[in-house]
């Protein structure tokens, strides 16, 4: 059996293809600057054992149609092919935003629920449009495969009423569903899964703290293995510092903005969206280029990792406190993988909550899931690459059987 998972964003497609039979992925991609006139970049890996090849096309891709369409016919070739036909495709995972209140989880698609997506549409307008073209292209391109939506959000539903609503007028929850619905849901439910794998428990037993830090980020609260809290909210705007994202701000800044710097709505979306978080700060956004500036002495660069290692302590301390007890706590995501120094910033002086860090082991550089902490630590600490494909694959598998 064969799946084939997508992650349509608006320029571009990121796909992966699983062999279930073997347990393997057979290829992996990535498809950018769909439509732009300049020309896009495909990136096409076919893995085979330990081995792999990698193909870079610089080619025009006009649209989702034909970048799906080069995609087929790479994994149909006769040289760089994994497969002889479509039809051996047997479905087809798609990772889509936002599943409002409507999807609690994963869910086979058909026009209605394709339909109940683009309701979604004003909660998540950057993001579901392009998921709902990825599923559209899909249907057409792979008529006889099922269609599966696994949702951002869902993993977060089991959140309680009294995190997930805004201390604003009831009413306002009621018509527009303003909310938390809370993001980065596969990658929190897979690496979860992989810490009670660590732990040898049953998630249904375990509290755990799962950090997500890539170019967005966000931290979950989880109790007996659901999501119970989490730091994003009605967008995922909310919360942590990001690369470009503000994260948590006292939410008259807006109102002043538009009063005291002529600003317009849109304007102040752009601005906390893409000029804020540690770009507003240090003029970067990149992780590598942080920590070398801040090793270097850059004022900026050390403050915005001051601020970045700050916030997600604040969290981890609020959800400790939500929790009572805490059996893990999990990094993943690009920064969480891979930049020690935001760790041990992190986890500096909670020894005492329970969360020590061992110096040397969390210098190790590994690829693998692995632990990190003290052997006096009482709560352990993970580091856990996150596979939100994998979760999106098996998500798709269990409605198939
Ligand atoms: P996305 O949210 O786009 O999936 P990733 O999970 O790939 O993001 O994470 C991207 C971030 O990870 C970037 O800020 C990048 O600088 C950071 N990153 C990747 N490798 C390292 C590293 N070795 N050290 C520090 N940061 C890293």
């Amino acid at each position: 059996m064969k799946i084939l998972v997508i992650n349509t964003g608006s320029s571009s497609i990121k796909y992966k293809l699983f062999s279930i039979d073997d347990n393997s992925v057979l290829v992996h991609g990535n498809l950018e600057k769909i439509g732009e006139p300049g020309g896009g970049r495909h990136t096409y890996v076919v893995l085979s054992g330990h081995s792999e090849n990698k193909i870079l096309r610089d080619e025009i891709i006009p649209n989702h149609t034909v970048g799906l369409n080069t995609i087929v016919s790479l994994m149909t070739h006769a040289e760089t092919g994994v497969i002889k036909n479509v039809s051996e495709i047997d479905a087809v995972g798609h990772r889509v935003v936002h599943g409002a209140e409507t999807f609690r989880e994963p869910t086979i698609i058909d026009d209605q629920v394709l339909d109940a997506i683009r309701e979604n549409v004003p909660l998540a307008p950057l993001h579901n449009p392009a998921n709902i073209l990825g599923i559209q292209v899909a249907r057409s391109i792979f008529p006889s495969a099922v269609q599966v939506a696994v949702f951002d959000t869902a993993f977060h539903h089991t959140i309680p009423p009294k995190a997930y609503l805004y201390a604003l007028p009831y009413k306002l929850y009621t018509t527009l569903k303003i909310r938390r619905y809370g993001f980065h849901g596969t990658s929190h439910h897979y690496v979860a899964g992989e810490a009670a794998r660590l732990l040898q428990k049953p998630l249904s037993e375990l509290n755990l703290i799962t950090i997500h830090l890539g170019n967005g980020g966000s931290v979950t609260a989880i109790a007996k293995g659901k999501s119970v809290d989490t730091s994003m909210g009605m967008t995922p705007l909310e919360g942590l510092i990001m690369g470009t994202r503000s994260g948590d701000i006292d939410p008259s800044i807006p109102h002043f903005l538009a009063s005291n710097a002529d600003m317009s709505i849109e304007e102040i979306n752009t601005l906390l969206n893409k000029e804020s978080g540690l770009k507003g700060i240090c003029g970067m956004n990149d992780m590598r280029d942080i920590v070398l500036a801040s090793e270097q002495g850059n004022p900026q660069a050390i403050t915005a990792l001051e601020m970045y290692t700050y916030r997600i302590k604040k969290y981890i301390g609020a959800y400790l406190a939500v929790l009572g007890t805490v059996h893990a706590i999990v990094f993943t995501a690009g920064i969480g993988e891979h930049a020690p120094q935001i760790r041990s910033r992190v986890c500096e002086g909670m020894e005492k909550l329970g969360i020590d860090l061992d110096t040397t082991k969390n210098l190790a550089a590994r690829d693998i899931a692995r632990e990190i902490q003290t052997d006096g630590s009482a709560t352990r600490i993970f580091v856990i690459p996150t596979d939100e494909e994998l979760d999106i694959a098996r998500e798709t598998l269990k409605l198939l059987t």
